[in-house]
């Protein structure tokens, strides 16, 4: 038995480590956001981590190109620690990630069929609908979800999403841990040029739809006007009497997930 530990990075940034490996997922630890859109996006959490204390990394999972997913700082400055660590990314993020200084062939554009990142580690591409699931004339997604087996635990990264048949669809059918993004589009985030992601409810019922057995809720914590508050989702599933299955992780804090012989 061995555990896997997930830390909180913030918005929709975590890490994952195990015996197997050490993975990333969309490290946001820059502030390039405000530094390119103004004070609105200043962070209203200090990041938790130096991106170049970060070390042994396997992978980074990049989900779309929004710099508060895909930044090109903190990927520079995780390539310092770690200069042959690989990346996943949609193929719209190859100019982003060729700057960030990744060499080509460190770069995975992200498929939809399985692939092995390295022993007992599986991943897939599954669509994101950020506001709908685009793709390009060559049939690539501009935005993706993860699909990521450690030792036999399934984890879904959704990326910045709608609730989507599609994406119901080309799920597996077990999943144990999700990260989902719980700021909701809104016509005051819209007019502000912000695509929000699921409402409380939709989160919820999707969580439920889906049948996923634990899920941590993402993307609420970064920016004021993206923001979301915790009572508002604790509030909602206990109603809805589906509460046992959010696991809050605020910025910084790491949980452990047992690994049972699978
Ligand atoms: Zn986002």
């Amino acid at each position: 038995m061995n555990d896997i530990t997930i830390q909180a990075l913030g918005q929709s940034g975590f890490l994952l480590s195990s015996k197997t490996g050490r993975f990333l997922f969309d490290p946001y630890l820059s502030n390039i956001v405000a530094e390119k859109y103004g004070a609105d996006f200043e962070r209203l959490i200090p990041t938790p981590l130096k991106p170049e204390m970060i070390k042994n990394i396997d992978a980074i999972f990049i989900t779309h190109i929004h710099d508060d997913h895909c930044d090109v700082k903190t990927l520079s400055g995780l390539l310092k620690t770690n200069p042959h660590l690989k990346i996943y990314a949609p193929e719209i993020c190859l100019p982003t990630l060729l700057e960030a200084g990744f060499s080509k062939d460190q770069i995975a554009v992200a498929v939809e069929s399985e692939a092995e990142v390295k022993k007992d580690v599986k991943v897939r591409s599954v669509p994101a609908a950020h506001l709908q699931i685009e793709r390009s004339n060559a049939g690539s997604l501009n935005c993706v979800g993860y699909i990521l087996e450690i030792d036999g635990v399934v984890f879904y990264h959704s990326g910045d999403t709608m609730p989507h048949d599609e994406i119901s669809q080309a799920l597996p059918k077990s999943i144990d841990l999700a990260f989902l993004p719980i700021n909701e589009r809104n016509f005051f985030r819209d007019k502000r040029g912000i695509i929000g992601n699921l409402t409380l409810r939709e989160a919820l019922t999707w969580v439920e739809e889906l049948g996923i057995k634990k899920w941590i809720p993402m993307h609420w914590d970064m920016f004021k006007l993206n923001s979301v508050f915790p009572e508002e989702l604790n509030f909602l599933a206990k109603k809805m009497d589906v509460e046992n299955k959010i696991q809050w992780l605020t910025c910084g804090q790491v949980m452990a997930l047992e690994v049972k012989n699978r």
